[in-house]
């Protein structure tokens, strides 16, 4: 796959690329959406620029580890702080174990598009592909 960009003319910093990501928009052209509609259905290309968001089969594979880490890493943060809870041994067992899932559940939910978005828009910034030379937007991309 060609390695150059055609939208912008410099690679932003590697914080401008990690906030275009967590607004959701194109690593390419900053201004076109990842998402569309349910929260993890990610676009086929970029309607602005023509990016192409699956590199390969499985792309987002990547995104869905991504989405398991930050919800580990909370899960093990709130547990290791759990201590410091006063009230939280006075709650049954039962209910600890399904307060658990529910929240490992939510928090699985929020992260999926920060992870999918941080996914490509890191890969794009290490190692950028081209989008089209000429795309107009079309309805539905
Ligand atoms: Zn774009």
């Amino acid at each position: 796959m060609p390695r150059k960009k055609n939208a912008q003319s410099r690679k932003p910093r590697f914080l401008e690329a990690l906030g275009y990501a967590l607004r959701y928009r194109c690593p390419n052209c900053h201004s076109g959406p990842i998402f569309q509609g349910r929260f993890n259905h990610v676009r086929v290309r970029c309607p602005a620029c023509g990016l192409p968001y699956f590199r390969e089969p499985g792309y987002f594979v990547g995104g869905m580890i991504v989405t398991y880490g930050l919800t580990v890493g909370v899960l093990v943060l709130i547990y290791v702080l759990m201590p410091l809870l006063p009230d939280v041994a006075s709650i049954s067992e039962p209910v600890k174990y399904a307060l658990w899932i529910a929240f490992t559940l939510v928090l699985a939910v929020v992260f999926v598009r920060p992870a999918y978005a941080l996914w490509l828009s890191v890969d794009y910034w290490l190692d950028p592909w081209a989008a089209p030379k000429s795309w107009t937007s079309a309805p539905g991309a």
